[in-house]
């Protein structure tokens, strides 16, 4: 019933990250088509869907800034079949942002509450994903190497197995715990030297962000 409403909200939300410097087509096509309201679990908030602004979802953990989700996804320059890991399920928003993209995605979440509710929730939404409960410091090796990984939470460091499982030429977005009690914003490019034989990582750096922390395994 409230269809035309939600409609109306996510186009003045497209406009908002258009304003704040988002210029990826897809990635606003993606955000002007998911309905976002669906995965905050207290329908009282819905209407406050469409906002710039973060929401509880239980287990202490929040969905995504729609402004944070636009920027990493911006940063990760999804390809069509793009293989995508991401560290942090929660909502499954960002996952299905990645989804829309074209992404191959990935995902890991070890909150068991949010697994349990957030993988059969985007089923229902006809996303086909590889969903995991378990530690993302951890990654997923047995499907790597990845094009791109996302992180959405916290970090406390940049976790190596990650560093591992992505690809040669891939990107790692990744909110790193800065001095200030935010995260700056890095994505890493992980490249290969022949001659040498070694890896090395380009970091480059953006603007600052709020993020949830990613707590280690002993905390599930
Ligand atoms: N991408 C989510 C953001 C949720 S907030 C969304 O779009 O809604 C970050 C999520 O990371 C939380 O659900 C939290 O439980 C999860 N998280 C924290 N530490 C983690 C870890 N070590 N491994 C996997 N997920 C983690």
């Amino acid at each position: 019933m409230l269809d035309f409403i939600y409609h109306r909200r996510r186009r003045e939300l497209v406009e908002l990250l258009e304003q704040k410097g988002i210029t990826d087509e897809k990635v606003l096509e993606a955000i002007g088509k998911i309905p976002r309201h669906q995965f905050i679990p207290d329908t009282a908030l819905h209407i406050h869907a469409y906002e710039n602004k973060a929401f509880p979802i239980g287990a202490d953990q929040t969905i995504s800034h729609p402004y944070t989700v636009a920027f990493q996804s911006q940063k990760l320059e999804i390809k069509k079949g793009d293989k995508v890991l991401e560290i942090g399920t929660g909502s499954g928003y960002q996952a299905a942002v990645l989804a829309e993209l074209g992404a191959k995605v990935y995902s890991i979440e070890r909150q068991k509450k949010l697994y349990d509710r957030t993988a059969p929730f985007l089923r229902k939404l006809g996303y086909k994903m590889h969903l995991y409960y378990g530690d993302g410091f951890l990654g997923k090796p047995v499907f790597a190497p990845y094009d791109k990984i996302i992180i959405t939470a916290a970090a406390p460091e940049i976790p190596k197995a990650l560093l591992e499982q992505l690809k040669i030429g891939g990107y790692l977005i990744i909110p790193l715990n800065n001095d200030k009690g935010s995260q700056d914003m890095l994505r890493i490019i992980k490249h290969y030297d022949e001659e040498t034989k070694k890896y090395s990582y380009e970091k480059q750096q953006f603007e600052t962000f709020s993020f949830v922390p990613m707590l280690k395994g002993e905390h599930l």
